[in-house]
């Protein structure tokens, strides 16, 4: 796939060549300067390429043939969750009841979507022990930052103004303190102990009147389950504080462990990752968030509710935050979730728990040979390895993410978290065989005898892919987004 050459459709133009046929004018021809007005027509036509169909179909097809996806291959990159998406909840979705209805028609006209927004909250609600659920979030980070800006709410409204801190684990996503910031608070960090779990002595100093709110996103961000969770709560809550679960890492213990059980006030989820939607360069997403009996008051508006057998939307809600999303939440991948759990049911949605767990599981123990495990116990969903064996070597974490491309796959995530050094955290999902999950590690075993044997092949790699090694940091500030012709 990588390297596939194909025409560019800029370099293929050949004066007077078209991809269509417009029937002849048959209404009097206007005047564009008149019309419009000179400073709004062009002086010189645009310099677009004229080719005909088949050659843009070729260029359109050729450019989406060098992408990457989970239906293409192998994507472990942790913490996204980047499992398969079936294809039923494609075909869901582009039922006409559910495309073709628009959020300004009347509640009446639309009760069967309504009713399929409702019946997901339900299940969420399920899933995760909440009382009750907001489906407006639309990714993980504004969930977050949703469920944070009630928790603000409900300390202001008992009068607790000093509560102006959030506690992050060192291992928390950067969506946490990110989140913190944005609404208003101070971010204090905790340490991982020498297990990877949340240090709770430390906790217990950093926990105070002060306390806002405690992040924990469990099993952690190295793939580890806060085993102590219910002392942890009991920490925060004995302080006033409340306790929120980032919920990215639920496909390791749905069905066998709610958050809502464990003393989590508040809850994210990733429809996107766990739930199946399709995701990847910044969307679609959905991170609806799950709350206590105590913070529902506080939940965006308008709130959808069943009265009798009707579905309404209650605008009434005095003590809401707000709306924090146009319409109501992102319709599309709620009802691709809600099409995968419904397809699951309870016990597949336990059985992807598990292959997920296992998955992960048998990975670490064959590659925890040939890379550093820093924290070697039972993992949950994924596992952390540290690349800093090979780093004495000269061979970089990034150096092994490029080499794996030419190899065929998506590499891990790389340098998160932040407190491993040369992290590299690998995350199977359920969905693969067992004879991918060994192509991959044959794969970075070999990688690891080359950081031995011949450094340079992983330094200067990739060799096989469209383009090579890039310059990163250009690429992230100065982005060259559009075609440029070559001079
Ligand atoms: C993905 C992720 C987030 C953020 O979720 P988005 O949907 O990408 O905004 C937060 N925490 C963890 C642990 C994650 O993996």
């Amino acid at each position: 796939m990588a390297n596939q050459e194909f025409p560019l459709i800029f370099e293929r133009s050949k004066e007077g060549r078209t991809s269509f046929n417009l029937p002849a004018l048959d209404v009097p021809e206007i005047d564009l300067n008149q019309e419009l007005g000179d400073t709004f027509v062009r002086k010189t036509p645009a310099e677009l390429p004229q080719v005909s169909e088949l050659e843009v179909m070729r260029h359109y097809t050729g450019l989406s043939n060098r992408n990457y996806g989970v239906d293409s291959g192998f994507y472990p990159l942790g913490s996204c969750t980047m499992k398969y998406n079936p294809k039923i909840n494609e075909d869901v979705a582009r039922l006409e009841g559910f495309s073709h209805v628009h959020p300004y028609q009347e509640p009446e006209q639309v009760q069967g979507a309504m009713e399929m927004l409702y019946d997901l909250q339900s299940s969420l609600r399920e899933i995760t022990g909440m009382y009750d659920v907001t489906l407006q979030s639309a990714a993980g980070a504004q969930g977050e930052w949703t469920a944070l800006l009630m928790i603000r709410a409900f300390h202001l409204a008992n009068g607790d103004t000093q509560r102006n801190k959030v506690i992050v684990p060192d291992s928390a996503h950067g969506t946490n303190p990110a989140s913190a910031s944005l609404a208003g608070f101070d971010v204090v960090s905790l340490k991982t102990n020498e297990n990877g779990l949340v240090d709770v002595e430390d906790l217990k100093k950093v926990v105070g009147d002060d306390t806002a709110v405690l992040m924990l996103t469990n099993p952690n961000t190295l793939g580890l389950f806060e085993k102590d969770i219910k002392e942890i709560a009991s920490i925060v809550h004995g302080a006033g504080g409340k306790l929120y679960y980032d919920g990215a890492n639920l496909n390791a213990i749905m069905g066998y462990a709610r958050p809502g059980d464990m003393g989590f006030d508040a809850v994210h989820l990733n429809l996107h990752k766990t739930f199946t939607g399709p995701h990847g360069g910044g969307g679609p997403g959905s991170g609806p968030v799950g709350v206590t009996e105590e913070l529902a008051p506080f939940l965006p508006k308008p709130v959808l509710v069943q009265k009798e057998d009707k579905y309404e939307f209650d605008y009434n809600r005095p003590q809401s935050i707000g709306r924090i999303k146009p319409y109501f939440g992102n319709f599309g991948i709620n009802l691709r979730a809600y099409t995968y759990i419904r397809t699951m049911g309870p016990e597949g949605l336990k059985k992807v728990s598990e292959f997920a767990v296992l998955n992960a599981n048998y990975m670490q123990e064959r590659l925890k040979e040939h890379y550093v495990l820093p924290y070697d116990q039972h993992c949950k969903h994924e596992f952390v390895l540290s690349g800093k064996t090979q780093k004495k070597l000269g061979v970089r974490t990034m150096d092994i993410a490029k080499r794996l491309l030419d190899f065929g796959f998506h590499p891990p995530t790389v340098y998160f978290p932040l407190n491993v050094e040369e992290a590299m955290m690998i995350e199977p999902t359920e969905t693969e065989s067992k004879e991918t999950l060994d192509e991959f590690i044959d794969t970075m075993i070999a990688i690891a005898k080359e950081a031995e044997d011949n450094p340079e092949i992983v330094q200067e790699a990739p060799h096989n892919t469209v383009l090579k090694r890039m310059d990163e940091t250009t690429a992230a500030r100065k982005p060259v987004l559009r075609y440029q012709k070559e001079q």
